[in-house]
């Protein structure tokens, strides 16, 4: 789309950049020429930043760290990532719905916070614009208007409109101040999740800003936000980066079997794949699916396979409407067949169970499959 050009601009005005944006970043109008902020205009891309990882982090299968959504290109009632699924979610911005960032995650409370923390980098050298860092961290969005939705924050200047925006630091871990010159690579603070945050995360923001306007750019395709996920430009990620930043379509955050119900808040917080349980009174055994990416219509099935191979839950279900992350469960111990071999008089069989997750799409062609095992005693 087009955007009306700015030729000028107030200085030290304040401005709210969009969703999780929150933070204010105050632009200084000297020197700030007539550029245009249509994307399709060389002049858009001048001097854009190559960006490394915004995080000190592992990614990737078995990883610690994860893309929990991507910016959404649809910015009605939809949601579309970069690869036009739907690894992203709606919010509220001033243009429509859309989230305006990446959300790079540690998915679980107790890991943030019992293991190491984890560094949030500059993606790029700059200069520190404005800094934030007394916001409490939580997954309640507690007391947080919509002007503090960022969290504690850092915003850095790369020179010629580009900036980078690192939103729900963890409180009082902000290591740089403003005017700061910084290193690509060098460290600002620790993830947290500070302001309108329910995870441990970082937003991950590249804005391109002319004048007191502020467009939201998605680092994996050198597109805006305003565009649709069919236009693609260029990465903007280093090699190495894009090469850890690598999509999956569906993204299993806690495949296996567990000994306590499942629920929305100890999947986030404290739910442990268990590879050892018992059939024995007082030890329950679930099996869970805890996943983003899969997509409305996609038919799910959660299969258990005993040690001989043997079916003892098989669930299929079909995903009525589109959703952030989907979490699925079975109690493995009310099962029709465990039931019906107690009911016959017959032992359980012991050793190790497979629960094999397949989602298949609407022609019903499986497109992510996922595996886990757990040994059960009797
Ligand atoms: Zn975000």
């Amino acid at each position: 789309m087009s955007v009306p050009k700015r030729c000028t601009a107030t200085p030290n005005r304040t401005i709210r950049t969009a969703f999780g944006a929150g933070i204010a970043v105050l632009f200084w109008a000297a020197g700030v020429s007539a550029q245009s902020l249509d994307p399709e205009d060389q002049n858009f891309w001048a001097g854009a930043p190559a960006l490394d990882l915004p995080l000190a982090c592992d990614f990737g299968r078995g990883k610690r760290c994860r893309i929990a959504g991507y910016v959404d290109h649809d910015l009605s009632e939809g949601v579309s990532d970069y690869q036009c699924r739907g690894r992203s979610y709606n919010a509220e911005i001033p243009q429509g719905l859309g989230h305006s960032g990446t959300d790079l995650a540690v998915l679980d409370w107790k890991d943030w916070a019992d293991g190491a923390p984890v560094p949030v980098i500059a993606s790029a050298a700059g200069v520190v614009r404005n800094i934030r860092d007394e916001i409490a961290d939580d997954d309640q969005n507690s007391g947080v208007g919509s002007d503090r939705a960022c969290g504690n924050a850092v915003v850095v200047d790369h020179g010629a409109g580009w900036l980078t925006q690192y939103c729900h630091l963890q409180k009082d871990s902000v290591r740089v101040k403003t005017g700061d010159v910084v290193a690509a690579g060098q460290a600002l603070g620790t993830m947290g999740s500070s302001g309108w945050s329910s995870f441990p995360h970082v937003h991950f923001a590249v804005l391109r800003q002319v004048g007191a306007s502020v467009v939201r750019v998605d680092p994996f395709t050198s597109t805006t936000q305003f565009e649709t996920c069919r236009r693609f430009r260029s990465t903007m990620w280093t090699p190495s980066a894009a090469e850890a930043l690598g999509y999956t379509p569906v993204d299993f955050i806690k495949v296996g079997f567990v000994g306590t119900e499942p629920n929305t808040r100890n999947l986030l917080h404290d739910l442990r794949m268990e590879e050892a349980l018992s059939w024995s009174e007082g030890q329950d055994i679930w099996v869970v699916l805890y996943a983003g990416g899969i997509a409305q219509g996609d038919l799910v099935q959660m299969q258990v396979l005993g040690p001989d191979g043997q079916t003892l839950f098989d669930a299929t279900v079909k995903i009525g409407d589109q959703r952030y992350r989907i979490f699925r469960a079975g109690r493995l111990k009310t099962s029709t067949a465990v039931t019906e071999r107690l009911a016959a008089g017959q032992a359980l069989p012991t050793g190790r169970f497979t629960l094999r997750v397949n989602v298949a799409n609407v022609a019903k062609r499986i497109y992510a499959r996922k595996q886990a095992s757990a040994v059960i005693a009797p």
